[in-house]
């Protein structure tokens, strides 16, 4: 099984031209609800990119409103299983309200809502999970308890961990040490590191600080450029740039996703580290080519 833990959000996306002003109302263009939160980002990416034979679980925690409801039917129907997600009474679904403009600007409030509700109780009545699950997956947009409870049961279970350090945070050491594989955008690598990241020379810098932690496999997202692997085990000692697809992007949003998605899916089919994030390239390519989150992430038969 492939276990994600993490966020779902509702975003309420208004387009205008120009944003509106402080005490100011302007009439927007259009109104989209996309479904998205980098938890459920992942789960559905990883879904619709799966094996027949592989199985996709999704920890998470809901509201109990109408949003809940619309999310679980359609993750449903890219199957993903849903017996660790929760509904919690008396909360909001996560939220975000989106104002973004022709320009290409963009304006954003984000209620976590039950997201904040998901504790290490949660994660400790999922055991059965974690003892079925080959890899867990996880993000930074649940209290950090509930991360770490879910690292520290998931090496308990002899399952791989793969953080997703996103959004951009530092964080403790003793969490650190937890994680098998580590996914950082530039941001994020210098978030844990403190090291500027743009290219192959500094996310090798910042790949090195992380390893230091007992993190054996560092992949820095570097967008348009690829993914840089660096990778420091008791066996094995190598780095490399993955170039990315070359495609035109129109909407970056779940790029990272999709790529956090894809790399589970191919690392549990077996393939070898080099050639799953060459599939996640490809399927993080096909995602910026679309708009919206879970609208954008493609299907196994597309790549
Ligand atoms: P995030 O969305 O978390 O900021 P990145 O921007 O680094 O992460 O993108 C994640 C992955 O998506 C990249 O490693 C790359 O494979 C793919 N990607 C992102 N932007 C582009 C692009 N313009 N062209 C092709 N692939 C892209």
């Amino acid at each position: 099984t492939l276990l994600i833990v993490g966020s779902a959000n509702a975003d309420h996306v208004l387009a205008f031209s120009t944003l509106p002003k402080p005490g100011e109302t302007l009439m927007s263009q259009q109104y989209r609800l996309e479904l998205g939160g980098k938890g459920a980002n992942q789960a559905v990416a990883a879904a619709r990119l799966k094996t027949p034979k592989q199985q996709v679980e999704f920890i998470c925690a809901l509201g109990d409103d109408g949003n809940a409801r619309l999310m679980r039917d359609a993750w449903q129907s890219d199957g993903v299983i849903l017996s660790g997600c929760y509904d919690i009474a008396g909360q909001d679904t996560g939220t975000a309200m989106i104002f973004v403009s022709e320009k290409g600007e963009n304006s954003i409030g984000v209620v976590a809502g039950a997201n904040a509700c998901l504790t290490p109780a949660h994660i400790v009545q999922q055991q059965r999970l974690f003892d079925l699950a080959s890899y867990l997956l996880i993000q930074l947009e649940t209290p950090i308890d509930t991360v770490a409870t879910a690292l520290r049961l998931a090496k308990q279970h002899d399952c791989t961990t793969i953080l997703n350090p996103a959004p951009a945070a530092a964080l403790p050491s003793e969490l650190l040490s937890l994680v098998d594989i580590i996914t950082p955008n530039e941001t994020e690598a210098q978030a844990l590191t403190g090291i500027t990241v743009t290219d192959t020379h500094s996310a090798a810098l910042a790949a090195n600080k992380l390893h230091q932690y007992g993190i054996g496999t560092v992949i820095t997202t570097l967008g348009s450029q690829g993914a840089y692997v660096s990778v420091q085990t008791d066996s094995e000692r190598y780095n490399q740039l993955i170039a990315a697809f070359p495609v035109t992007a129109i909407d970056t949003v779940a790029a990272g996703d999709t790529f956090n998605g894809a790399l589970m899916v191919a690392l549990d089919e077996g393939l070898s580290m080099i050639e799953a994030v060459s599939f996640a390239n490809q399927a993080s390519a096909i995602a910026v080519t679309r708009h919206g989150a879970q609208r954008g992430i493609p299907y196994r038969a597309e790549l």
